[in-house]
């Protein structure tokens, strides 16, 4: 009998360790894991450093107040402000609470202005920016905002189709009180769908055409995921306010917004606040990933680890042209999209022990962490190369 709420249809497995890119279950088996907890640990399991910063900080304070200068956090935000767009960051706990707290910035900041009706936020329909009650109307999708009701005002939708290098519509749907576009540069849930260079472009001249402002959801492909620090650093353009979550804490919850200064100008103290968010413990943790993640010899890793994993899949796609109908993603943000539900796929892998997720549109998500090993891709390789062929 289990007494938490039936909201996740929860595997019967569980783990008592991890080391790496491994986790041992309760039942004595080894995993591969290349789920990762969905994104979130970027270091694998168990990663001495993390372990190191933990018990550090535990020994010292874990949690004071946001009434209160915490330097950690200062360092951590001085960190995320030196490597990217940002010239600000608001710490949170969630990747929910991040993209909720980036359209409050955007409609804080037409507020400020004096333009509180410019307050429309523009998305994609059925993306992912989380699961609290803005967040799920954001996404647009039935399946999450269906018995939520009432729906929440405030939100458009376009249609994200077959990655044409435009959205073809797009220009129609904004509104004179549309404040932001937001997406997921690359979009994880909904099937590992990567916005194209070309395409994030054309977003930032509507934006900057409409002076209206641009969110990139990085919560599941930043921090190092897609190869790059930011998965939209590769297309040149500079978003006005980024939500960030999973992968800067290694497994800490840790949310975050970075923007930038003209966006943080609208949020005045007391506007916007989190008795978590930022704390000592949190911070000294996100500290240590982002020493680690943010190096360009880290990144140079993912990306051969990237290239590599790719290649090799890609062969099997040929091998088993009826099974995967694609590769997609980048970085070790990746999805093997089959022809049928993958539910059994997953399954098979999982029996084989290798762990992965999964995604919209038939999409296996196969999340490494970030400094995951050529052997152990190697040997996922094997897994998923057995799996198709019993399939076969
Ligand atoms: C996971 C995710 C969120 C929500 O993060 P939580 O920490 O689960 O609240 C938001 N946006 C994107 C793109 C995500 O992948």
């Amino acid at each position: 009998m289990s007494y938490l709420v039936k909201n996740y249809n929860r595997k019967k497995i569980s783990f008592k360790r991890g080391k790496g890119a491994y986790l041992f279950s309760t039942n004595g088996s080894k995993y591969l894991d290349f789920c990762s907890g969905i994104a979130v640990n970027s270091l694998g399991h168990s990663n001495p450093k993390l372990i190191k910063a933990l018990n550090y900080q535990a020994n010292k304070v874990w949690h004071v107040s946001n009434a209160f200068t915490i330097p950690e956090g200062e360092d951590l935000a001085k960190k995320l402000v030196k490597k990217t767009f940002a010239d600000f960051v608001m710490f949170q706990n969630s990747g929910a609470e991040a993209t909720e707290a980036a359209i409050k910035a955007a409609r804080r900041y037409f507020f400020s202005i004096g333009n509180s009706k410019k307050n429309r936020i523009l998305c994609i329909k059925n993306s992912f920016h989380g699961r609290t009650i803005a967040a799920i109307h954001a996404s647009g999708s039935k399946k999450m905002t269906e018995g939520f009701g009432p729906k929440v005002p405030g939100f458009d939708h376009v249609e994200f189709r077959n990655f044409k290098p435009r959205f073809p519509n797009i220009r129609s749907k904004i509104k004179k009180n549309t404040a932001a576009i937001m997406v997921e540069t690359i979009m994880g849930e909904g099937g590992i769908k990567t916005i194209p260079d070309k395409c994030l472009r054309y977003l930032r001249k509507i934006c900057n055409e409409k002076k209206i402002l641009l969110i990139l959801d990085e919560v599941q492909c930043g921090i190092g995921r897609s190869g790059d620090f930011f998965a939209y650093e590769r297309s040149k353009v500079k978003p006005d306010i980024v939500p960030i979550a999973k992968g800067i804490g290694g497994g800490f919850p840790i949310g975050a917004v970075l923007m930038t200064k003209k966006v943080a100008s609208g949020m005045i103290p007391g506007t916007h606040g989190s008795t978590f968010g930022g704390n000592p413990l949190a911070m000294t943790i996100g500290n240590t990933v982002m020493d680690i993640v943010s190096t360009k010899q880290f990144l140079n890793n993912v990306k051969r680890s990237s290239k590599y994993f790719f290649s090799n899949l890609n062969k099997l796609k040929e091998k088993y042209p009826k099974t995967i109908k694609e590769i997609r993603g980048r970085g070790l943000l990746i999805g093997i999209q089959l022809y049928k539900d993958q539910s059994n796929f997953i399954k098979k892998l999982m029996d084989n022990k290798l762990l992965t997720i999964k995604a919209a549109d038939h999409v296996v998500r196969v999340l490494p962490p970030l400094n995951v090993k050529k052997k152990e891709i190697d040997q996922a390789l094997k897994i998923i190369n057995k799996v198709c062929l019993e399939l076969e």
